[in-house]
């Protein structure tokens, strides 16, 4: 909540404050807190109930419902200090009357005590908007949306007959609260009291759900998706140096940070071999620093939103911003922007697009970490790569002998097998120049082989797996060694 920047506007004697918000409820509670920090009476209106003085045992009315010209008249002649908080006044604003008196109040001299705040659903027509200081505020933060799950379900569990259960550990409620980031309060509780309601249980299974009410209620840009996130650095193998590099960064947006001098870390671009874990590490790091995960995929702009595409692109920055704190994914941003260096070739679209997104990752003040990943980079707009852009850029090799261990044992684990019951080894030895994505898949395949043979799987299926299976370091072995070759001196190597 922001009472404090409200009180401060109010202090500061502007007479007509406008406050445009689809969260009227907020909307009403901060500036209830902000006249109760000041010590102020509280007069509202509405044009349902009139105008009433508020307080705790509520209310006489001072003008009776409907009549706005009176209430407004009763502001101008206040002889006390008082804020008075006037709701959809713009709904009004077509009768000249109500703006005479609305311009009266601005310029009404100096002995004026009281303060006007105008709460807008809708949106208040610009002639009135130029006689009021706008406040915004903003979206909801993250301990208000974290109030709002609690009381939800404190509501739900006292309303109904049945029983309400939650099981949640601390991670997958933190999570949980992120994903409301960019709702309402009033949208947030809707979003959680179904989750709640279809099966009486608020656990791990509704944060997909959450996040697809959320999506829909958003609206579907196509090219802004949020991912479910919910990795460990352990499910990484290899990549230390890159792992300890996001280690230390992960307190840089807290108030702290700034307060020891940092600024806030602003991204990442790894480059890397296909299937080397880049898209692992934008899960990893969205879970580990308990940040939403957006994916942004500027391919789907052009081919979906042809003629919006840099609309589409603002859009889809903006309600990244409005989830902030976030990390924002950009997934082969070779792909989107591959044309930017030459303008003839889409008429200078992806130029545009890709100098919006250049100026926005320069400009913006928000709480967003940018991973960019991209496997090709002769297809890379060089100013991309300048110094300043980005954090750091890293390489995403092929795994060492001793990562290719570590990986067979994540991915054996992960399905239920015991790593010491195998030959690591000889693993690692035999999938020399296989990606991450290919070690999984060899032990997949391996298990399926075990499996069909109602055996249980032991090293020599996954070897025999591996054994039949193309790396892409051999398939592609001009272009990964263009790639090694290219990122040597030029990244920083994620290992
Ligand atoms: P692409 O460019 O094709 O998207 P990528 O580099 O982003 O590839 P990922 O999508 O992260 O690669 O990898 C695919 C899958 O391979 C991962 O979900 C993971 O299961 C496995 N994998 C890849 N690298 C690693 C790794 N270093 N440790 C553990 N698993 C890995």
């Amino acid at each position: 909540m922001k009472p404090d920047a409200l009180k401060l506007l109010i202090e500061s004697g502007n007479p007509v404050i406008s406050l445009e918000t689809a969260d009227e409820l907020r909307g009403e509670r901060v500036v209830r807190a902000a006249a109760e920090q000041l010590g102020l009476p509280l007069f509202e209106w509405s044009v349902t109930d009139g105008l009433r003085k508020m307080t705790p045992q509520l209310s006489q009315h001072l003008v009776p419902p409907n009549k706005v010209v009176q209430a407004l008249t009763y502001v101008k002649d206040a002889k006390d200090p008082a804020v008075f908080l006037f709701k959809d006044v713009g709904a009004h604003c077509k009768d000249p009357q109500v703006v005479r008196i609305l311009r009266d109040l601005y310029y009404k001299p100096d002995s004026r005590v009281w303060t006007l705040v105008l709460l807008e659903g809708i949106g208040l027509p610009p002639e009135v908007r130029r006689l009021t200081v706008p406040f915004d505020i903003g979206w909801p933060d993250y301990a208000e949306l974290d109030e709002v799950v609690r009381q939800t379900f404190t509501n739900a569990r006292l309303r109904s007959l049945r029983k309400i259960e939650a099981h949640l550990n601390k991670r997958q409620f933190e999570q949980l609260v992120q994903s409301l980031r960019g709702l309402t309060t009033e949208e947030a509780a809707r979003v959680v009291s179904a989750a709640i309601h279809d099966d009486d249980v608020l656990d791990a299974a509704d944060l997909p759900k959450i996040i697809d009410a959320k999506r829909n209620r958003l609206g579907t840009l196509g090219c802004l998706e949020t991912i479910i996130a919910d990795f460990n650095p352990e499910d990484i193998g290899g990549l230390h140096n890159l792992k300890r590099w996001l280690g230390l960064r992960r307190g840089g947006f807290s108030t702290k940070a700034r307060e020891f001098g940092l600024d806030p870390p602003r991204g990442i671009l790894l480059l890397g071999v296909q299937g080397c874990g880049k898209s692992l590490c934008a899960k990893v790091v969205a879970a580990g620093w308990n940040m939403p995960l957006l994916r942004m995929d500027p391919g789907v702009m052009y081919q979906k939103f042809v003629g919006e595409s840099e609309a589409r692109l603002r859009e889809a920055l903006g309600q990244a911003e409005s989830m902030a704190p976030a990390v924002l994914w950009i997934d082969e941003i070779e792909k989107a922007f591959a044309s930017a260096h030459s303008p003839s070739a889409d008429g200078g679209l992806s130029q545009r697009m890709f100098g919006t997104l250049l100026s926005w990752m320069q400009d913006h003040r928000h709480p967003i970490f940018l991973i960019a990943t991209a496997n090709n980079i002769s297809q890379l707009p060089p100013e991309l790569m300048r110094k300043g852009r980005f954090d750091e850029v890293f390489f995403v090799d092929l795994p060492s002998d001793q990562d290719r261990r570590g990986i067979f044992s994540i991915h054996l684990e992960r399905r239920r097998r015991d790593p010491a019951q195998f030959d690591l080894t000889a693993l690692a030895a035999a999938a020399e120049g296989f990606t991450g994505a290919e070690i999984e898949e060899a032990v997949v395949t391996g298990l399926y082989a075990a499996f069909s043979n109602n055996a249980d799987c032991g090293t020599e299926h996954v070897l025999e797996a591996i054994r039949q299976t193309q790396p892409l370091s051999v398939l592609m072995h001009e272009d990964v060694q263009q790639l090694r070759t290219w990122a040597q001196g030029r990244c920083v190597p994620a290992d």
